[in-house]
């Protein structure tokens, strides 16, 4: 079976009937505004009320194409009927025991799915937790116990997530650490940053990755040591940080460096992960086998679950009871990702990421020729971006043009199109359809995308 064979519960058309927001999302709007913090703030001015295989529909009856699923979460749709019936199967039974309390099958399967799907042929364990920041505060955790180091090292542009240590790893500061004079710090200590490789911005346009993985080599050599560095730990593509793909080679040299130091490589495949580039995990592109690979996003149709999987030998390094939570794994979001697994290989939505990838990358290719604002088309499989800089600056300085990003995004809001804009400069258009998308309606959602970067041309 393929994405051709999929039944939708919803009608797969764009439709946009009311302003944006109709009637309904603003007085939503304004009841938000009074009781919901104004930190936390949404791009989309509309309130949901349904959504489906590759729509979402919004109170008001507007029907729009979902080329964002909720940042990377909803890959097999936000309603798939194996993850449904699996959610309603366990609720009716029970909705929480505690996995550190009294154990259930779900778990066990669920850590059975990601040590088989995981690359690296060696023993595998995994351990489970709600979010993906969590997964990653435990990755470094189980480094730090099992190499008794304390230094990390994270990249240039990354994004690791919200929580204390995350945010430390995380590189942008506004708006995740800091905005207008003011700082969520102080931040947790012993984190060293290191570049990366950003083909489209490299002073040097022909180094290779190889070449790069050996700047940030020396740099660690230099103001760390490699016998200090417990961890490093990298996206194999970036999410946040504008779905930036390093350079061939960039990864494995750095996994290698690993290696020869007893340094703990972790991917974050939070984003990446789960057939989003068209492999089970981001790092088979380059054939590289993480000590550690922290999942989350996609793994369970929307459900809160997150994971660390990689070397037996390193998640058993902790002592027993050093690591849990009180909801990680929990069953329902355990039974919502074997649901989702089980859509995953029915549907061989690796195989569909692929097609995607064929469907829109020569697309945006052509549309940055025509326009010439858009200096780098990039990504695998269905995580694909487009980078915008000032006209005529693509070859030159790339001036990054983070205000034409924000006007496409309205452009295509207006007409029913869902897009989330990202990157170190704001200036990144990124697609994250969901895998299950009908042809039909992704090459609908293209189009007024196409339309809208034209228009801004
Ligand atoms: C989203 C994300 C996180 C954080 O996940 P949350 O569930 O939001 O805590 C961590 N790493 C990467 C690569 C991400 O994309």
């Amino acid at each position: 079976m393929t994405v051709k064979d999929m039944q939708y519960r919803l009608e797969q058309k764009r439709h946009v009937k009311t302003d944006i927001p109709g009637p309904r999302s603003a007085e939503l709007a304004a009841r938000r505004s009074k009781v919901v913090a104004s930190g936390v703030a949404s791009s989309n001015p509309f309130f949901v009320q349904d959504a489906d295989g590759g729509v979402l529909l919004d109170v008001d009856g507007n029907s729009f194409i979902d080329l964002g699923t909720g940042i990377a979460v909803t890959s097999v749709g936000a309603s798939a009927p194996a993850v449904v019936g699996a959610v309603k199967e366990q609720v009716e039974h029970f909705t929480h025991t505690c996995f550190m309390v009294s154990p259930y099958e779900g778990y066990v399967e669920v850590c059975e799915a990601l040590a088989e799907l995981a690359p690296g042929d060696f023993e595998k364990k995994a351990a489970l937790f709600n979010s993906g920041s969590e997964a990653v505060e435990n990755a470094i955790k189980i480094a730090r116990i099992a190499t008794g180091r304390t230094a990390v090292v994270a990249f240039d542009h990354a994004y690791h997530g919200r929580t204390n240590l995350t945010m430390a790893l995380t590189a942008k500061a506004a708006p995740y650490k800091s905005a207008n004079g003011k700082s969520f710090g102080p931040f947790a200590p012993e984190v060293y940053r290191m570049p990366l490789s950003y083909p489209f911005r490299e002073e040097n346009p022909n180094i290779t990755g190889k070449e790069a993985a050996e700047r940030a080599i020396l740099q660690m050599e230099k103001q760390i040591g490699g016998e200090s560095i417990a961890a490093m730990i990298i996206e194999p593509i970036q999410g946040e940080g504008g779905f930036i793909v390093p350079a061939e080679g960039f990864l494995p040299r750095l996994a290698e460096y690993a290696r020869e130091k007893g340094i703990v490589f972790i991917a974050d495949e939070v984003q990446a992960g789960f057939c989003r580039t068209g492999a089970w995990f981001a790092s088979e592109h380059e054939g590289i086998e993480p000590d550690l690979i922290t999942v989350a996003k996609g793994i369970a149709g929307g459900m809160p679950l997150s994971g660390v999987v990689g070397r037996a030998e390193l998640l058993d390094a902790v002592h027993g009871g050093g690591l849990g939570g009180t909801y990680g794994g929990n069953p329902v979001a355990c039974a919502a990702a074997l649901g989702a697994i089980e859509t995953m290989r029915e549907h061989d939505l690796n195989g569909a990421a692929r097609r995607i990838e064929e469907l829109v990358l020569p697309r945006l290719e052509k549309l940055a020729q025509e326009t010439g604002i858009i200096g780098d088309v990039r990504g695998r499989g269905a995580m694909l971006a487009m980078e915008f800089v000032q006209k005529g600056s693509a070859d030159s300085v790339k001036t990054p043009d983070a205000d034409v990003v924000k006007k496409i995004a309205a452009d295509c809001l207006a007409e029913g199109v869902i897009i989330l804009t990202t990157g170190t400069y704001g200036n990144v258009i990124r697609l994250l359809p969901p895998l299950v998308i009908s042809e039909e309606l992704l090459l609908d959602g293209l189009e007024v995308l196409e339309a809208a970067v034209r228009k801004h041309a």
